[in-house]
């Protein structure tokens, strides 16, 4: 193990009508265990013309997790559901061998939009499996001194999140008073801190929105400084023992998978199904390798 700590900067993205810091992957930094993708989104205003907004696109080999900070958001997806997420709340979705969502603005909400959409990639085990959707409207919180953590996934601090997983992992918002705070690890998982609000001194190196800092594993315990109130999403996990191929919206194994399952989405077929959604499905863009290729 090592105790440096490293800071990267997320690249800008839109999602939407939306600007987000995607903190994952980085060509550094592929995955944090099974963690493979990481948007923090907004803060931003919704108004009558700007929201989230996202039309029905596919999802293959991977769960999706929703967390909000501010704001509401409409999901609707391919197996029928319908849920509005609101802060302190979760969105799990699996995707498994195919799934469609949408993620609408709600008729109702107008103020700020701020939260993270989060993948987890699935094992061999259960990606080829069937389509699945949860909302937990309740989650486990902790208080640890000046920080107060929700346990998004796995376990943290003697407290379990209802979300269901495939592989060992843990995810924890967490909004820390300004100064020192220490917290229990388990050196088997690597682990990132992504800034969401305020700066974070963790280790050698400090944290701002749009950073992400990697922790690595073999770490019995994590020191974090507040700079200042912050709030941060803690990501950890065993490493993920799969090469993943990830383009679009599909994480796969091989071209050859996500080049069927773009096909699979342009056809219509029952593979991703339907959603009912006022707005435009989103077209795949073509892969940037040669037709055919499979390697
Ligand atoms: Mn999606």
């Amino acid at each position: 193990m090592s105790d440096h700590v490293e800071v990267l900067d997320s690249h800008e993205a839109t999602v939407g009508q939306l600007t987000v810091r995607r903190a994952l992957p980085r060509r550094q930094l592929r995955t944090i265990g099974a963690w493979c993708f990481a948007d923090h989104m907004g803060p931003a205003e919704v108004t009558e013309t700007s929201g989230l907004d996202v039309g029905p696109h596919p999802h293959t080999g991977l769960k999706t997790v929703t967390w909000l900070v501010d704001g509401a958001v409409l999901h609707r997806d391919s197996l029928g559901s319908e849920q509005v997420i609101r802060p302190g709340q979760l969105n799990l979705m699996t995707a498994g061998h195919g799934v469609a969502h949408a993620e609408e603005a709600t008729d109702s909400y107008r103020g700020t939009l701020q939260g993270v959409q989060l993948w987890v990639a699935q094992p061999e085990a259960t990606r080829h499996g069937p389509a699945g959707f949860t909302h937990h409207a309740e989650l486990p919180h902790v208080e640890i001194g000046a920080a107060e953590l929700t346990v998004l996934a796995g376990t943290f601090a003697g407290a379990t999140s209802p979300a269901q997983f495939d592989t060992e992992l843990v995810g924890v918002d967490a909004v820390v008073g300004a100064g020192r705070a220490t917290w229990e690890l388990n050196p088997a998982f690597e682990y990132a801190v992504i800034a969401l609000e305020g700066q974070v001194r963790i280790g050698d190196a400090v944290a701002h929105p749009g950073q992400i800092a990697t922790l690595g594993t073999g770490r019995q315990e994590i020191d974090l400084e507040a700079l200042e109130t912050s709030r941060v999403l803690l990501l950890g996990g065993v490493p993920f023992p799969e090469t993943l191929v990830m383009w679009w919206n599909f994480v796969a194994r091989d071209r050859a998978e996500i080049s069927a399952a773009v096909a699979a989405w342009r056809d219509r077929g029952e593979r991703f199904g339907e959603v009912d959604s006022r707005l435009d499905r989103i077209p795949a863009p073509l892969p940037p390798w040669p037709s055919g290729s499979s390697a």
